[in-house]
């Protein structure tokens, strides 16, 4: 059982030194050891008696035990097998927790939330940051029916995807991820705050997926082409990225053409358009080639 008064420091000491256990850096094993920060994830998640939480990376079930206390159900997915018996044992007092021994990128998340159709599916985690990328993106892109996503990051990745046209950390991943949801930078979370400490400093970012993107555009796959296309050279215009990526088929003048018709000019860079922006291009493309 997790002791509350206890300070999540000695509690993690304690569980690692029991076991003997060994962290793996491949797992990205950084362990939470902050009550605030932990406080902080479980209040923005808001989580209730009707939702189905389902937790990436358990670790020692720090997070999954407060979870547990509000949810519905956890189910809780761990690759490292070391840890599925320390996790038996501190969640040993919870009767509404599955622990799935697997990697999460191949577990069907999709079949997990469909299942739990009559509930409100979440996603929280402290994510190993090799996968961070990879699993918002299949969660959102393949359109997983799930209401939120509450992630500890790396504190660059969180502010990017939370990024708006025309700041330093602006790119495709804001693109991406805003255009599916809502995102929120509820907290920074200095490095000191992990055991082992990692080399980077960390945040947590609230995802709240949105029912329908804002945006409108006749080929989704083609925008999000022309946004990769417009971000591939930092410096350079949007015309000569679009060019410089093979046009899509057009010359440079015709690429001139289609972005003056919409009110673009030759000297625009993609950093400074937003989604709507990048819509309009996508089907002023789309109208000549379809
Ligand atoms: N949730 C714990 C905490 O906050 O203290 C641990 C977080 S630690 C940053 C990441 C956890 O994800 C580790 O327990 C690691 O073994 C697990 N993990 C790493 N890769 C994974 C994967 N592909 N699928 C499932 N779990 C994974």
């Amino acid at each position: 059982m997790i002791f509350i008064n206890e300070t999540l420091f000695s509690k993690t000491k304690a569980i690692i030194n029991k076991y003997e256990f060994t962290f793996k850096k491949k797992f990205g094993q950084n362990f939470l050891i902050d009550n605030h920060v932990l406080n902080k994830i479980i209040s923005s998640a808001e989580i209730d008696e009707n939702d189905v939480v389902i937790e990436i990376g358990p670790g020692i079930g720090t997070l999954t035990a407060e979870v547990a206390k509000k949810a519905f159900k956890v189910i809780a997915v761990e690759i490292d097998r070391t840890l599925v018996p320390i996790l038996r044992d501190t969640l040993s007092g919870f009767n509404n927790i599955d622990i799935i021994n697997d990697d999460i990128l191949k577990v069907d998340i999709k079949k997990i939330a469909e299942k739990y159709s009559d509930k409100r599916v979440k996603i929280v985690a402290n994510l190993p940051y090799y996968i961070t990328t990879p699993i918002i993106m299949e969660i959102l892109e393949k359109r997983f029916p799930v209401e939120s996503i509450t992630v500890m990051v790396q504190k660059e990745v969180a502010y990017r995807m939370g990024a708006k046209p025309a700041t330093k950390d602006y790119g495709a991943l804001s693109l991406s991820v805003q255009y599916f949801c809502e995102p929120y930078i509820v907290a920074n979370v200095p490095r000191n705050c992990f055991m082992p400490r990692p080399n980077v400093d960390s945040a947590v970012i609230k995802l709240t997926v949105l029912k329908e993107p804002f945006t409108k555009t006749e080929n989704i796959k083609l925008m999000f082409d022309i946004i990769k296309s417009a971000f591939s050279q930092r410096r350079k215009t949007l015309l000569n990225c679009l060019f410089n990526s093979g046009g899509f088929g057009f010359s440079k003048d015709e690429i001139v053409g289609i972005l003056s018709e919409i009110g673009f000019d030759e000297k625009t860079r993609g950093e400074t358009l937003g989604l709507s922006d990048f819509a309009r291009i996508a089907d002023a493309v789309y109208k000549k080639i379809r």
